[in-house]
């Protein structure tokens, strides 16, 4: 590696994909849900499971018997894409080919998946495709998969085509969201529901010395949103101050991904009434509601690269946000703490499947070169000699795939890591690459950091640039 080549470790729990000098940034926006507050996920995905089911029951008449099915917080991961129309579950590579599927709950083997898709590679803008964009989607994916296995078996009779269950379910996610069934079983005992974090209000007031400020753009609600900070902000604040102190802005209802490209107008809240009316003039530290990026950075007199937002969904948080806006972005990856973890504890096992592929690869070619010999010189001479090979080598085979299990079970049962799938990036890992400055698995291990990090990119060496430095 040459001398500019050299990368300079960290001991940061922040990863750059993008340079990113913190020095530059005056604004920091805050997405609620999942990035400032932070949720006991399998709990309120729980709830989501159990709501949507009795709203099926109740108001799309599904059979009694879904209400006894069991929640699994492993079953799905983010990252993966629903096949609405064959009700299946996909773990796609960074080039979308399907790596790792189920029909329902079941594991699809790799030679039915050829035969189910024609292409290994889907168009992952088709209608036809959900996302598990957000933790919010884990309750969606895993009822999904339920249903279709009841579909497929005990209750195809009582049960719509898999497009009519995806639908259904999303009008129950929707509706449990909006008519407070979720929110009011969070409102009523948030501890099972919401982690109080001293650390986060530690982190915010040590980069408010920094001149930094905050802001808050979520899609929640005032209600809801006034309901969260006023518990998780406001006890860890001295002198009788509150949330509104500490975030300049804070923009409810915001609408994103809209909020990041159209021009729908601010309306000012009453923070006591929590009433809206339009706002007259420019915008000034309070609280709004619905509004948009362009006219907030402008009214700010800011530059689009002095503000870094930080969210947790891929999509409505981040994609959309890199494609309509030159903010800066933060991705937060709650699933990152246990990927790490796991991958620590891969490294035995890594070695030695890399030491086992180092005895098999030059077998292969060996294989190749002497079955090339063969066609070429029509002589049968070496074929002793072939078998004992690819003998040899079936025999490194049975010693690697046992690892090869005993790795993945450091991560998802059904799903292995997020961010990987067998040696490829997942298609998550490419969308966090491509449009994340900058990712973690909670917002404090930013916080932890100084206000002051120049946040470098790592090189990533190219196939041949790796072929030279060997
Ligand atoms: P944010 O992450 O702070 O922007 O807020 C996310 C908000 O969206 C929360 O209030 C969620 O309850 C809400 N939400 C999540 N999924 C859905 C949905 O499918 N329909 C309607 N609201 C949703
Ligand atoms: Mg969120």
């Amino acid at each position: 590696m040459g001398k500019h080549e050299r990368h300079f470790k960290m001991n940061t729990n922040v990863f750059c994909n993008r340079t990113l000098n913190m020095k530059r940034i005056n604004y920091i926006g805050l997405d609620m849900d999942h990035t400032l507050v932070r949720y006991h996920s399998a709990n309120f995905e729980g709830l989501a499971h159990r709501i949507m089911r009795e709203k099926l029951v109740q108001k799309k008449s599904y059979p009694k018997s879904i209400l006894k099915l069991k929640f699994d917080f492993e079953r799905a991961i983010r990252g993966l894409v629903i096949d609405k129309v064959k009700g299946n579950l996909l773990k796609l590579s960074r080039h979308t080919a399907i790596r790792v599927s189920s029909h329902g709950t079941e594991p699809i083997d790799y030679n039915k998946q050829n035969r189910i898709y024609k292409s290994t590679y889907i168009d992952i803008k088709d209608k036809n495709f959900d996302k598990v964009d957000t933790t919010f989607s884990i309750a969606f994916a895993t009822l999904f998969a339920q249903l279709v296995d009841l579909k497929d078996g005990e209750e195809k009779s009582k049960l719509p085509d898999f497009v009519t269950i995806a639908s259904d379910l999303n009008f129950v996610l929707d509706e449990a969201h909006r008519d407070g069934s979720l929110k009011d079983v969070v409102r009523s005992d948030l501890p099972q529901y919401i982690i109080k974090d001293p650390g986060i209000v530690a982190g915010l007031e040590r980069y408010l010395k920094h001149n930094k400020k905050f802001f808050i753009a979520t899609n929640s609600e005032y209600s809801y949103a006034k309901l969260l900070l006023d518990y998780t902000i406001n006890p860890y604040l001295k002198g009788g101050r509150t949330w509104q102190d500490i975030f300049s802005y804070t923009i409810v209802k915001a609408r994103k991904p809209n909020f990041f490209f159209e021009d729908t107008p601010f309306l000012r809240i009453d923070s006591s009434t929590g009433e809206t009316s339009p706002l007259v003039g420019t915008l000034t530290p309070g609280i709004y509601e619905c509004g948009n990026a362009d006219q907030f950075t402008t009214e700010l007199g800011l530059e689009p690269d002095e503000i870094l937002y930080i969210g947790d969904h891929i999509y409505g948080d981040i994609v959309r946000l890199k494609k309509d806006c030159a903010w800066r972005t933060a991705l937060v990856v709650e699933e990152l703490d246990r990927e790490v973890h796991g991958l620590k504890r891969a490294q035995p096992y890594i070695k030695r499947i890399n030491a086992l592929m180092e005895k098999k690869i030059p077998l292969e070619a060996g294989i190749d070169d002497l079955i090339s010999r063969r066609i070429e010189t029509g002589h049968n001479k070496n074929e002793k000699r072939i078998n004992e090979m690819i003998k040899k080598s079936q025999e490194l085979d049975k010693k690697i795939s046992p690892l090869i299990k005993k790795q993945q079970s450091l991560f998802n049962p059904h799903w292995g890591e997020v961010m990987r799938v067998g040696i490829e990036e997942s298609y998550f890992a490419y969308q966090v690459e491509r449009f994340a400055c900058i990712y973690m698995a909670r917002l404090n291990h930013l916080l932890d950091v100084s206000p002051r990090t120049y946040f470098r990119s790592v090189k990533r060496p190219l196939p041949h640039e790796l072929i030279v430095a060997n």
